[in-house]
């Protein structure tokens, strides 16, 4: 009996070879320095901000060397799958504009060199086993769970490294026609790599990120194909990028760890190594200052449904992840105002080793530049396509009417220093929910309470407070009037109140007065919007009305009194 007979038995029905998977899938034309890269993520949930950083670069790439960039689905461990995560990963992709050139999309795949979904590409995995078993570089092993625990504890109970290698690898030692007829007795069993290796040698890589690096040797038999016939990852991976002729692996540092196996695979397997880059784990400072992991289970923003949720522009939160992979890219911006990350060269030399440090801020940053940025068409546009998708309330209070939301959306914008005062889109609701007069009559008893805590306020008499709100109700004039003009005549009745409007006299003698014409002022904007704080009050005005505002001025005097 021979290891011939033994992959015949293991694949009767496996007829092909490597050398016809080669033909099936041959090489890429494409130029010398293009690179291939690929997003395979595992469909184990929703898109996380890792992976959302590792698509985006391996993306970014292969665009800027003219090469392809392909997506494929790993599915091969059927215990963790998620139903429809999948799906979810490629309409997530789409919405952070993450196209693909190649690969599973939701109308099947595009593509030469498919599969691009691992679970259906088992035929091409075993044809590659099925060699290795006959080269004697591959064997099946029948150990159990069971046998398995207790060469752990034994190995841990001698201080011993933990695995199956070498002498510890029992099945190795099967002869052939012991495990032909242990297979022939239906005793389950999987299939391991013989490693030649030894964990006291060192090996020498290169990582495009992190340089030359010395790393032991593997000798590990590792399982390349389960008792189901799937592969592995280890094993999957090797030959996937293979036959998919990937020529830069860019996948998380969670990896590296596992080189040195996949190495000896591509070796064993005479395949070319491709260049890898183990891209920095994305961490954040703790509440307790501590850096660590983002971690799926306790942080927000672990998950990237948080960002569209919150109506973060898919623009700001790529720009944010390109700030965080190459440190000069935000000179870059300085310097390149009209350009942005699309034009920008990234580099694998220019990225931090010790972890990519997530700061929220930041994005609040770049996001703030960007929505200031944009007219107000462009805002509205964008403010009705999240708010359709993620946010009800904002879609029926801007839907009620789009020339009225322009209006107030364009308040300090369209201008040289435009405000900046949203970070992501769900903001805009808070922002300018006071525009709208069923919001006003129905907060207005519940917001005074804030009104009389003010402590400049807290010191005027109800009295002299009513007089001059019933002025400004009878002949604060802004309409046809410039803002300038507005001011003054603001200032005209202020005056008239014993407000002070020279602040240097205020200070002097500030008890002759009622307060400055900053509390005038304060005490204009709260009656006609229930807030201290808003963008410039004579815009306000203006879009409100004369008629809003008589009857706001009404209302409020009146709960006033009341
Ligand atoms: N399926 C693996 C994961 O989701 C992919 C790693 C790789 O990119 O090679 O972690």
């Amino acid at each position: 009996m021979t290891t011939i007979d033994l992959a015949n038995l293991i694949f009767p029905n496996i007829n092909k070879t490597i050398d016809d998977l080669e033909n099936l899938y041959p090489s890429r034309n494409l130029k010398p320095d293009a690179e291939v890269t690929r997003f395979a993520p595992s469909p184990t949930g929703f898109l996380h901000t890792g992976s959302l950083f590792t698509s985006f670069i391996a993306k970014k790439v292969a665009k800027q060397t003219g090469g392809i960039f392909y997506l494929r689905l790993e599915d091969t461990d059927t215990k963790r799958e998620v139903e429809g995560a999948g799906e979810q990963l490629i309409k997530q992709l789409e919405e952070f504009n993450i196209d693909i050139d190649e690969g599973i999309t939701l109308n099947g795949e595009k593509g030469i060199y498919g599969p691009y979904i691992q679970s259906q590409r088992k035929e091409i995995y075993q044809i590659v086993i099925k060699e290795l078993i006959k080269k004697g570089l591959a064997y099946p092993c029948f150990c159990s769970i069971e046998d398995l625990d207790n060469l752990r504890k034994y190995q841990e109970e001698h201080k011993l490294i933990t695995g199956y290698y070498q002498e510890f690898a029992k099945c190795r030692n099967l002869s052939i026609d012991e495990a032909y007829n242990l297979i022939k007795a239906n005793k389950p069993y999987v299939i391991r790599f013989k490693s030649s290796g030894n964990h006291l040698n060192k090996i020498h890589v290169h990582d495009e990120i992190r340089g030359d690096l010395e790393l032991s040797e593997n000798d590990q038999d590792i399982v390349i194909m389960k008792s189901d016939g799937l592969p592995t990852y280890h094993f999957a991976h090797v030959v996937d990028d293979h036959f998919m002729h990937t020529t830069i692996i860019t996948r998380g540092e969670e990896w590296l760890s596992s080189l040195p196996i996949h190495l000896q695979l591509f070796d064993a397997l005479n395949f070319k190594r491709p260049k890898y880059a183990h891209l920095p784990v994305i961490m954040k400072v703790d509440e307790n200052g501590n850096k660590r992991k983002l971690s799926k289970r306790k942080d927000k923003e672990a998950a990237v449904d948080f960002f569209l949720k919150a109506g973060y522009p898919i623009k700001a939160i790529l720009t944010y992840l390109m700030s965080i992979a190459n440190s000069n890219f935000e000179e870059y911006l300085i310097k390149n105002k009209d350009k942005d990350y699309n034009d920008f060269i990234f580099s694998f030399n220019k990225m931090s080793l010790d972890g990519a440090l997530f700061d929220i801020e930041k994005l609040n940053y770049f996001s703030k530049e960007y929505l200031a940025s944009l007219n107000k068409d462009d805002i509205t546009s964008l403010v009705l396509s999240y708010s359709k998708l993620y946010n009800q309330d904002l879609y029926n209070l801007v839907s009620r009417d789009i020339n009225y939301f322009k209006q107030i959306i364009n308040i300090e914008r369209e201008k040289d220093k435009p405000r900046k005062d949203y970070s992501c889109l769900s903001e805009i609701y808070n922002g300018i929910i006071y525009f709208y007069n069923d919001y006003y009559t129905n907060n207005i008893n519940k917001e005074l309470d804030i009104f009389f805590k003010d402590i400049n306020i807290s010191k005027i008499n109800k009295l002299d407070l009513i007089n001059y709100l019933k002025d400004l109700k009878d002949n604060l004039k802004f309409i046809n009037l410039t803002e300038q003009e507005w001011f003054n005549n603001l200032k005209e009745i202020a005056s008239r109140h014993n407000f002070c409007t020279n602040n240097k006299e205020y200070k002097l003698n500030p008890d002759k007065y009622l307060g400055n014409i900053s509390t005038a002022s304060q005490i204009l904007r709260f009656a006609i919007t229930l807030r201290f704080n808003t963008p410039n009050l004579y815009n306000i005005l203006c879009i409100l009305n004369t008629e809003t505002f008589n009857k706001r001025m009404e209302l409020f005097i009146n709960s006033i009194l009341n």
